[in-house]
């Protein structure tokens, strides 16, 4: 049985490589010392690695940015808007890559970025390939031969990891008309060939191929290129034994496909898919090919210790059927989605001692996979039993923990009916009473929430976290950013205003720090995008209010007008999403438990006199499964989750939700099933395209569509922001229209944003003197 790790996460346990990328980029170090930091980050990690008991060690998992982006530049995908940089400037490639992940304002150009998008159904961003009918591949970078020459000359048993060509072309997007990208594939192959040539001849044994599309419902045709691909590699390279990765769920209808391809050792995530063991163990001529199957069976996407009772379980159905020489363990996918190191969390006030036990991060779980070979091998030897009884007591220990178990909190979400997820009265009876109660012009203007978070705003904060500044004298200063942010609105003539957020650190964070059964690390951070990481919080046990959050801060916003405030709430599905989730109950449990929480925020903002109340949902898209079959139950429960957490009020209380861009093609109707008496989306870079979803289904109720990019400094002019609503008219009858921004304001300075909304209001103004 042989142990092997899919990636390890490259940022490092102190964050080391945001650190140096991010004092790269303001030239304050050179590329020689960002160099030098990447070969410690590397060498450091493929030890632990080695340390942990890890027979392979996985190496080119190590990225500058973004592991599509380097494949990318290993195959010369790099688009022609570029290739100025390389044929007249002379980039080194570490720039180009910079360049290419996040746009080139020097020396005359001004090159736009790449497209970055989610990885799968994970918060990592990776950056999309562009490819062109034409498109030409060619052996540019030599990163991954590099590396593995480098781990190897270290001494240490490594095996290269490449994003597998079908999953390449598939990740990437068609830049002109006429073709389908997996068309490309015969022009691709040739330089897999190349590296896998080289990578042979520096004396690699096994290659991992990441094929995570084998997860997505493909196409007779896609399906057709696996198979392709991966014949054609292994005539070439019969001693090259290839590993085939597969994670984030089943195969599903590619399983037969999956099984035929000739390769060494097949990957399968059992923590996403545990069932598919049986049944590519009961396939005979799977048994018959010989074929090493990798049982991914610690967590990669989640911090919670593995239950070695399950595992070992699994383990030995494999073992029973096909022996213990097929049998590779592993963590179920690249640990790239954990946060490094639990040691790191010292600090009792952030995770206590209890809750600390029942976890793991990524070093750990890779002395899991280790652990579990050794019990494997032999459960009887004391050092087996000694590993797992400390773990079955682990696992006990949560299991029936005061801390996580809520009587009262099952009781109520047991106790949910069809009316609590549902308003009095139609949106059209709703409508009516709202409009006799606030009296809102046609077009009327508001934001998304947040106001600019300034540094000074950030050093309160600080300050206050560290204790300096006192609890009444912090509370002082954000009541008066408050205060003037509401003059201003008022000044700027918006109709309906906001607090501004001020308060929050973060939306998710601000509302899991006041819920029960939430926790926090202080170290546990993982990459979203390039140098960008994200600290999601814990949720441990069964989730409730102990007090009202945000009720005090839009009172006292409202008590300073007599326009009206809306309060500002995250919705339940993305608290849960931008979360580390239990794994002991169904993600519905726990989002039924968030959602009613929120829903009686809603009702003490409504009894405070806040009629007007938005729950931000922006990942509710993201949360989408993979799989089209499994899409309708995750719709159910996540647009019921909302409902119950908007529906306990009054007709003419008005439900804002707030969504940043996503495709809403397929879900639209899911979209009106939620049932928001006002909807703001993130539309202006589309055009206003993105409403065409909208109108196409007869969405019924209200839309803001956004009318400017909140992303960049640059202020829009009045005009064009009239020419985007007179295009949203096409979509959207007036009386149905809102004007917002796309997004919240918290990453831009006052200036621009007092102008760009002085611009909104004033357009607004111009279209209803011209009804
Ligand atoms: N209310 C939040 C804000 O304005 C919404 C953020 C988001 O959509 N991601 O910042
Ligand atoms: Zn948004």
């Amino acid at each position: 049985m042989q142990t092997h790790n899919l990636g390890y996460p490259r940022i490092g346990s102190n964050r080391e490589l945001k650190k140096a990328c991010e004092q790269y980029w303001a030239g304050k170090i050179e590329a020689a010392q960002l160099e030098q930091v990447a070969r410690e980050i590397r060498s450091n990690h493929w030890q632990l690695q080695k340390d942990a008991g890890i027979d392979w060690i996985p190496v080119n998992d190590f990225s500058f940015y973004d592991q599509v982006l380097d494949t990318c530049l290993m195959t010369g995908a790099i688009p022609e808007r570029y290739h100025p940089l390389i044929e007249k400037e002379h980039l080194k490639t570490i720039d180009l890559l910079f360049a290419m992940a996040r746009g080139y304002q020097k020396n005359g150009y001004d090159l736009t970025a790449m497209e970055m998008t989610k990885w799968f159904d994970t918060n990592y961003h990776y950056i999309v390939p562009e490819f062109k009918k034409d498109q030409k591949f060619s052996f540019f970078n030599s990163k991954v031969t590099d590396q593995f020459i480098e781990a190897k000359k270290a001494g240490y048993n490594s095996k290269p990891v490449l994003t597998g060509p079908v999953t390449f072309l598939l990740l990437g997007k068609e830049k002109e008309e006429g073709f389908h990208r997996i068309d490309l594939l015969k022009n691709l192959l040739p330089v897999y060939f190349e590296v896998l040539e080289k990578l042979d001849a520096s004396g690699a044994y096994y290659v991992q191929l990441d094929e995570p599309c084998l997860t997505l419902d493909l196409t007779q045709k896609e399906q057709q290129a696996l198979v392709t691909a991966y014949t054609a590699m292994q005539q070439r390279f019969p001693n090259l034994k290839i590993i085939l990765a597969n994670y984030f769920d089943c195969f599903g209808a590619n399983l037969s496909t999956a099984l035929s391809l000739p390769v060494q050792v097949l990957h399968l995530d059992l923590v996403r898919c545990p069932s598919q063991l049986e049944d590519i163990l009961a396939v005979p001529d799977f048994i018959r090919a010989r074929t090493h199957l990798s049982l991914g069976i610690v967590d990669g996407r989640n911090i919670w210790k593995n239950n070695f009772k399950q595992s070992l379980s699994l383990i030995q159905k494999a073992q029973q059927k096909i022996g213990a020489d097929r049998i590779w363990l592993a963590p179920s996918c690249s640990l790239l989605h954990t946060p490094c190191d639990l040691d790191l969390e010292t600090d009792e006030r952030h995770l206590t001692a209890e809750i600390k036990q029942w976890m793991a991060f990524a070093q750990q779980k890779l002395a899991e996979v280790a652990s579990l070979k050794q019990i494997a091998a032999d459960p009887e030897t004391p050092a087996s039993k000694t590993l797992l009884e400390a773990n079955i007591r682990c696992i006990e220990s949560r299991r029936s923990s005061a801390l996580i178990h809520n009587q009262q909190v099952k009781q109520r979400v047991a106790a949910i009916t069809e009316a609590d997820a549902r308003r009095n009265s139609s949106f059209t009876a709703r409508k009516e009473k709202q409009q006799q109660e606030f009296r809102l012009p046609l077009f009327p203007t508001t934001t998304i929430g947040s106001f600019p978070q300034t540094k000074e705003i950030r050093a309160w904060r600080a300050q206050w976290k560290k204790q300096q500044l006192s609890d009444t004298e912090y509370d002082r200063l954000l009541k008066e950013a408050a205060q003037e942010a509401i003059r201003w609105q008022e000044e700027a003539g918006l109709d309906v205003l906001v607090h501004g957020e001020f308060e929050r650190n973060d939306m998710v964070e601000y509302f899991g720090e006041q819920l029960a059964g939430f926790a926090f690390t202080q170290n546990g951070w993982v990459q979203s995008y390039g140098s960008r990481c994200v600290k999601p919080p814990v949720i441990y046990g069964d989730i409730y209010r102990p007090a009202p959050m945000t009720v005090e801060w839009s009172r006292y916003a409202q008590s300073l007008t007599r326009k009206w405030v809306k309060g500002m709430l995250t919705g339940p599905v993305t608290i849960l999403q931008w979360s580390f989730v239990r794994d002991d109950q169904p993600r519905s449990v726990t989002g039924d438990q968030i959602a009613l929480a929120i829903r009686d925020e809603v009702i003490d903002l409504e009894k405070a006199g806040i009629k007007i109340i938005q729950i931000d949902e922006p990942a509710i898209r993201e949360g989408l499964p993979l799989r089209k079959e499994n899409r309708r139950e995750y719709l159910d429960w996540a647009v019921r989750a909302f409902r119950i957490a908007a529906s306990g009020v009054q007709d003419a209380t008005q439900i804002h939700t707030h969504m940043c861009y996503s495709e809403f093609n397929d879900i639209i109707n899911n979209i009106a099933d939620m049932d928001a008496d006002v909807i703001t989306i993130e539309t202006s870079r589309s055009q206003m395209e993105l409403l065409d979803a909208f109108a196409t289904f007869a969405y019924p109720n209200d839309i803001g569509p956004g009318v400017y990019d909140i992303h960049s400094p640059r202020v829009p002019s009045k005009q064009e922001m009239v020419a985007l609503i007179e295009k949203a008219l096409h979509y959207i009858p007036a009386e149905r229209l809102w004007v917002n921004p796309d997004c919240g304001l918290k990453t831009r300075g006052w200036k621009e944003t007092k102008r760009a909304l002085t611009e909104m209001v004033n357009a607004a103004k111009t279209l209803r003197e011209k009804i």
